[in-house]
């Protein structure tokens, strides 16, 4: 790793073990890898910040990362593959938009906060309706698909993992009508069958690459079925026809994502696939055989590999391994706000021993306080 003091210099050694639930740690290659091009991109004597985004260094950089997501996929010539701005939250918009005529009902799977903010989008553009919800068990659970899904919606819409209480989709629906997932905190982490699905979206800023633009992969056979005129930036068949340079697009983010894609392959999905149940089950071990944490998902087939959620006995305890974790250069540990306690990403960059890490650190507080 040629260069590295480029971003190491002064603070050698001192690198945080990330947890954060996104933007989130990346692997330190890639890292090196982008600062290199942030200097001068690939010997051209020019930053990748500066690369006009309608030249070859630029397509190149598209074509490359739209070729690496399809064939980590498995994905044939009838998907189109993009990217886009505007992160999860315009896809929200973007779907309905689309795809849902002002008299049509979608259907959502409420597994927890974004798929219900991915509901309220829809709202705006026709019904939308939640096919089943665990919103009574504060999603701490995952609800249980219906048997039987109306033929006539315009599409159902699914969170494969919920990010912000630690469930996670192990399985996927059979449906006859299009099925669309938000894969923003698991793409590239479980084995799914991407060819089933008929759009699929995952923000970068957590198992794909750097914040600012959002992978976006759709069916051909679905711009088709777009139910409105829209402004083009809106409208996926423009973005299409334009190949995600409609307009000037953030090419470092781009960038960042061939860099992670890149990784991802030379990892292979089947051993991220391993090593994401081996993290998870270390971390998921060692809650459940301790006596001051507990995980907030009981039932071990409902818990997300991506995102571990748990508390500790009282919010004294909570504060202590806070501080205590911070002490060991272990951050980015914070449940989400309406959670509370302690949310644990371990997203493909994340390795094996940092979790071991983390379990050390728990081990030793729990041994050393005083109950
Ligand atoms: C992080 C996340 C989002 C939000 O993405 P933004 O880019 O902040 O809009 C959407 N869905 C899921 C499942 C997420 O984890």
């Amino acid at each position: 790793m040629k260069n590295s003091t480029i971003i190491m210099s002064g603070n050698k050694g001192s690198r945080k073990i990330n947890f954060g639930s996104g933007p989130a740690a990346l692997p330190e290659e890639v890292l090196h890898q982008a600062s290199e091009a942030v200097v001068d991109y690939n010997h051209t004597g020019l930053s990748i910040l500066e690369i006009p985004h309608r030249g070859k260094l630029f397509l190149d950089i598209l074509e490359e990362s739209k070729a690496l997501v399809r064939e980590l996929c498995e994905l044939d010539d009838q998907f189109e593959v993009l990217w886009l701005h505007g992160g999860g939250r315009l896809q929200f918009c973007m779907v309905p938009a689309n795809f849902l005529g002002e008299n049509d009902v979608a259907g959502y799977i409420d597994s927890g906060h974004w798929s219900q903010e991915a509901m309220n989008y829809a709202a705006y553009y026709g019904r939308s309706e939640a096919l089943c919800s665990s919103r009574d068990v504060r999603y701490t659970a995952l609800p249980t698909f219906p048997k039987k899904i109306p033929d006539d919606l315009a599409y159902v819409h699914i969170t494969t993992n919920n990010t912000i209480y630690g469930t996670q989709w192990h399985r996927l629906p059979d449906v006859k009508v299009p099925l669309v997932a938000d894969m923003s905190s698991d793409i590239f982490s479980i084995g799914r069958d991407y060819k089933n699905l008929s759009l699929f979206y995952a923000v970068a800023q957590k198992n794909v690459g750097a914040a600012g633009t959002t992978l976006v992969v759709l069916r051909k056979e679905m711009l088709k079925r777009v139910k409105r005129d829209l402004p083009p930036m809106l409208d996926y068949r423009a973005q299409v026809a334009k190949a995600s340079v409609l307009n000037t697009p953030p090419v470092f983010a781009i960038y960042t994502c061939l860099l992670m894609l890149r990784w991802t392959k030379k990892k292979t999905l089947a051993v991220l696939e391993q090593e994401s149940i081996d993290k998870s089950c270390l971390l998921y071990d060692a809650l459940d055989q301790s006596n001051i944490f507990h995980p907030v998902v009981a039932q071990p087939e409902y818990r997300s590999r991506m995102n571990v959620c748990f508390r500790a006995n009282n919010s004294e305890i909570e504060k202590g391994f806070s501080d205590f974790c911070s002490q060991q250069n272990i951050t980015g540990l914070e449940g989400h706000r309406t959670v509370g306690g302690f949310r644990v990403s371990l997203y493909n960059a994340i390795s094996r021993e940092d979790v071991q890490q983390l379990v050390s650190a728990m081990d030793t507080f729990e041994k050393n306080i005083v109950l």
